[in-house]
């Protein structure tokens, strides 16, 4: 399939989990995509194998707007547009409410909310130009209320609001934004809460899969398909939607 062709793609945290195997399912139907994540190097490594004709791997902390802008020009600059943004970079800091620290609470609300704000913000400067642009935001099942995650829970539910309202203001503008709430996704992210919980990642993954309707977890993959379809032209006339892509399984 080349649906992307001529296509101009940034996903952000894309050094590896969801952010990679979705820049890598832009790549192989045919765009151009940029891989931001803190690090140069990894957003390079990862950028090199995605099997793209041009992919670049770029440094960006989404929660910092001078970087935020600096990547998005340099993207414009290399890859010569834009016509997708996918805001998937994200952090936990889990805790119980009366142990969860400031800290803990503005990391989350910086990376999440005003990372997928200040890049939207940058990229829509270039698709109101073009009167074109796709926008998806990560979202999460944690949104609907999950123990011990008061700060992404809260960050995730905001994403929704915000791509509600980006598909409003930006529909006159050729521009649809939407969001996916991936339920329990194989990455370092779920790893991180095995070990939190103090369990082997197997050992998370089979208890996840037997608490699925489909009774299997997600793959970077599954997630993958659903951008690829959603910021696509075939889904044109869907904006300010999220799109649970969980087995069926709400937390
Ligand atoms: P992951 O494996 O932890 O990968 C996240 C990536 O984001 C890492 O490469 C990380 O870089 C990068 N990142 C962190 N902070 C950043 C920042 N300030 N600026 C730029 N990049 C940053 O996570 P994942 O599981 O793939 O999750 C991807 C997205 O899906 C997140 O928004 C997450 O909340 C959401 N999600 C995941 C699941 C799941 O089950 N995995 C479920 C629902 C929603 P470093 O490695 O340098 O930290």
């Amino acid at each position: 399939m080349s649906r992307y062709a001529g296509r101009v793609v940034i996903v952000t945290g894309a050094a590896r989990g969801i952010g990679a195997g979705t820049a890598k399912r832009f790549a192989e139907e045919g765009a151009s995509v940029a891989v931001l994540d803190l690090d140069e190097g990894s957003a390079a490594e990862t950028a090199a194998g995605l099997g793209a004709e041009r992919a670049i791997g770029v440094a960006c902390d989404v929660s910092d707007a001078a970087a935020v802008d600096a990547a998005v020009t340099r993207v414009v600059e290399e890859l010569g547009r834009l016509d997708v943004l996918v805001n998937n970079a994200g952090i936990t800091r889990d805790n119980l409410l009366f142990k969860m620290t400031e800290d803990d609470w503005d990391l989350v609300m910086n990376v999440h909310l005003k990372g997928a704000f200040l890049m939207s913000k940058a990229a829509q400067k270039h698709m109101t130009q073009a009167k074109y642009g796709k926008i998806l935001n990560l979202s999460s099942v944690s949104a609907l209320g999950n123990r011990g995650q008061a700060n992404y829970s809260a960050a995730k539910m905001g994403v929704q609001g915000f791509t509600r309202t980006l598909a409003l203001e930006l529909g006159p503008f050729g521009i649809n934004v939407n969001a996916i709430a991936p339920g329990f996704i194989v990455t370092e992210m779920t790893d991180a809460t095995a070990a939190r919980l103090k369990m082997e990642p197997e050992q998370l993954r089979q208890l996840n899969a037997e608490a699925n309707p489909v009774r299997r977890v997600g793959y970077p993959e599954d997630i993958a398909a659903a951008a690829a379809f959603l910021c696509s032209d075939e889904a044109s006339y869907i904006t300010g939607q999220t799109l649970y892509v969980d087995g069926g399984a709400k937390v």
